[in-house]
């Protein structure tokens, strides 16, 4: 498909979009029926056949899938096995183990059109050049995000990875690079912006005029920052390497689904029920499009809300709220239920570089230790426990000033529960222990 095609998509009636959704649901169940293990187990366990599915109501008839069914048997969630192309995965972020997610030439092709919609939604143009830092390799984002940039015609700084911020900050800076629109994880971006300050640099005077973060989810306190350091307009976009991708657009409230591509449900976690339009609930998805690995009603685990289908910016296609919990994650810390999202929101409206909250069990009680990259001072610690006390509902045991804080995984965790085994403790624990000595 054409990309000005599929970007008009985006603009069909509801009513459209709809007969679209159906039309396509109808085709994909009855091929994952006839070609995936997984699914057609699931709906002969179920007691549900192709037939029973012609409308988007009839939905609710079909079983559940996770990231745990794809993870124990990666190749029974594929169907068309004989034209395979590639395979990317995503790290087991929420203990669950590594995803195998398949893609045919074709399902990589509407990944590309996805991401290419979304740079366009994040106001990126054929005229920008575009320093994209997401990893390429095996984690999907920054293949996908470098094709996409390319389908829109933009000129491509394929930067990846580097060692160091500094390596990326010289990028930057490079007077032939002239970067003007940035991709990558919003912490790092942050980061770089306090790195490049504090040796008496001022991000905000670089050629970069936007930015277009994700990866994780992103407190308004932080997106502010990113704008004001970097002197960026800041869009936050949102994807599942085995579902598909969406943006924000110009209001910045919400990011449009792709509807034409995956349907989205909002359920109760607890009960499976469907939630009413404005309702928060995790978020389950159907896709309408892969033929590789098949996604149906499948559980995704992060929290959100449908927003509806009107925006001053003339899409149609329906609003999600930004996400700002992964269900997995929500910690129960002193007898209240808590979830990462919180306690940045909170640490992050103070003027600090960043932090790391360690949560603990010391002799049955818990214990909450907070590391914080600032300047010294008795009035922020007391400032940011009164803020912890407040949004989150507990004290913490105590607030640290450091110099440094170690990268925890890929993503760079900011709040790490030692109570739950990870293979990331052990880098929670050396960086405590450097900080006694
Ligand atoms: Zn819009």
């Amino acid at each position: 498909m054409e990309l000005k095609q599929f970007i008009q998509m985006q603009y069909m009636k509801p009513s459209e979009i709809i007969k679209l959704q159906e039309k396509r649901l109808r085709k994909i169940i009855k091929f994952a029926y006839e070609n995936t293990e997984l699914y057609r187990k699931k709906m002969k366990v179920a007691n549900v056949t192709p037939d029973d599915i012609k409308t988007i109501k009839d939905l609710e008839k079909l079983p559940f899938s996770s990231k745990a069914d794809i993870v124990q048997n990666p190749l029974a969630a594929v169907g068309d096995k004989a034209n395979l192309f590639k395979l990317h995965t995503t790290s087991g972020t929420s203990g669950k183990g590594e995803t195998i997610v398949y893609f045919t030439y074709n399902d990589w092709d509407h990944y590309v059109l996805q991401n290419a919609r979304c740079l366009i939604s994040a106001g990126f143009t054929k005229d920008d050049i575009v320093y994209n830092s997401t990893p390429y390799g095996l984690f999907f984002a920054g293949q996908v995000l470098h094709d996409g940039a390319k389908a829109i015609g933009a000129f491509i700084i394929p930067a990846s990875t580097l060692k160091t911020g500094w390596a990326h900050i010289k990028n930057i800076m490079n007077p032939f690079f002239k970067p003007t629109a940035f991709i990558g994880l919003p912490q790092y971006f942050l980061r770089w912006g306090h790195t490049w300050i504090k040796a008496g640099g001022d991000p905000s005077k670089s050629t970069l005029k936007k930015a277009y973060v994700l990866g994780e989810p992103v407190p308004p306190p932080v997106r502010e920052k990113i704008e004001q350091i970097w002197g960026v307009d800041c869009r936050i976009g949102y994807g599942l390497s085995e579902i598909g991708a969406s943006a924000e657009c110009d209001e910045k409230d919400g990011y449009h689904w792709c509807e034409d591509e995956v349907i989205v449900e909002v359920i109760d976690p607890q009960t499976g029920e469907p939630v009413d339009e404005g309702e928060k609930g995790e978020l389950v998805y159907t896709t309408l499009t892969k033929t590789g690995t098949l996604a149906i009603r499948y559980r995704s685990g992060d929290e959100s809300a449908l927003l509806g289908r009107d925006c001053p910016c003339g899409r149609t296609h329906v609003k999600l709220r930004l996400i700002e919990t992964r269900l997995d994650d929500l910690m129960k810390v002193k007898g209240t239920l808590v979830s990462p999202y919180t306690i940045e929101n909170a640490m992050f409206a103070y003027d600090i570089e960043g932090f790391l909250c360690v949560i603990d069990k010391v002799e049955d009680s818990d214990v909450v230790r907070i590391y914080v990259k600032a300047q010294e001072s008795k009035a922020l610690r007391n400032q940011l426990s009164d803020e912890i006390k407040t949004t989150a509902k507990f004290s913490p045991t105590f607030i640290k000033f450091v110099e440094e804080l170690p990268q925890i995984g890929r993503k760079g965790r900011r709040v790490v529960d030692l109570r739950k085994k990870s293979p990331l403790n052990k880098l929670v624990e050396e960086f405590e222990k450097s900080i006694q000595n």
